[in-house]
């Protein structure tokens, strides 16, 4: 059995406050760099499809993500977290909010059988390594081409399998940016 611990965000949806110069198309924000307007969601899906959103952000650390969702929190902006964009439909008008990119990727072995991954791991990867390292539980996250943390949210499945029953524990970031 493999075990899973990483960082989820909830997505809430709340008013916009535009609060970037029109003309400014980047913002650096506590190491951090918000793009205005440009990013277009086909990018960031498998569908291809989807408009520009509001504001774009990168996260490689949960330190970052903290930040963004401080920051955004307090400016009321809607944000949303995505990994691969492999279950993600976007509207061609785009999302008049702030995307967040998870960019966490870490791995470690706890104990045997036991794994620490950060959120945007590919669950495919985890899956395959679990395997190759003599453990039941994810074979089925080998055909899945999202992270860790979509699966989560998810709770991808297949084969009469599912993410939840190989979780022990997620460490979550709350809508208000505390951990
Ligand atoms: C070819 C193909 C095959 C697939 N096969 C399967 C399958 O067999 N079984 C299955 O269950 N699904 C399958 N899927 C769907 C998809 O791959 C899974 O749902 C996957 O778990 C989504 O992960 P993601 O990183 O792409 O999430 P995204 O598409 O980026 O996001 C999906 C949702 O999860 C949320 N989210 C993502 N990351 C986080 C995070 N770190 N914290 C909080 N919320 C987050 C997003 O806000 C969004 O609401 C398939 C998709 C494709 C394209």
């Amino acid at each position: 059995m493999a075990s899973m611990a990483f960082p989820l965000v909830r997505s809430p949806t709340k008013s916009t406050t535009i609060f970037f110069h029109h003309k400014e198309q980047t913002q650096n924000v506590n190491g951090l760099k918000f793009v205005r307007g440009k990013k277009l969601l086909k990018d960031l899906c498998t569908w291809g499809i989807g408009g520009p959103c509001n504001y774009f952000v990168q996260v490689f650390h949960q330190t970052h993500l903290l930040s963004a969702i401080r920051y955004r929190h307090e400016f009321s902006v809607p944000y949303i977290v995505i990994g691969k964009g492999s279950n993600c439909l976007f509207d061609d008008l785009g999302f008049d909010g702030c995307v967040i990119l998870n960019q966490i990727d870490l791995l470690e072995r706890i104990e045997p059988g036991v794994y620490r991954v950060g959120s945007s791991f590919r669950f495919n990867h985890l899956g395959i390594l679990s395997c190759n390292e003599g453990f039941a539980g994810l074979e089925f996250a080998a055909g899945i081409p999202g992270t860790v943390g979509g699966a989560a949210y998810m709770n991808a499945g297949a084969n009469g399998q599912e993410t939840a029953d190989s979780v022990e524990s997620i460490d979550i970031v709350t809508i208000d940016g505390k951990f």
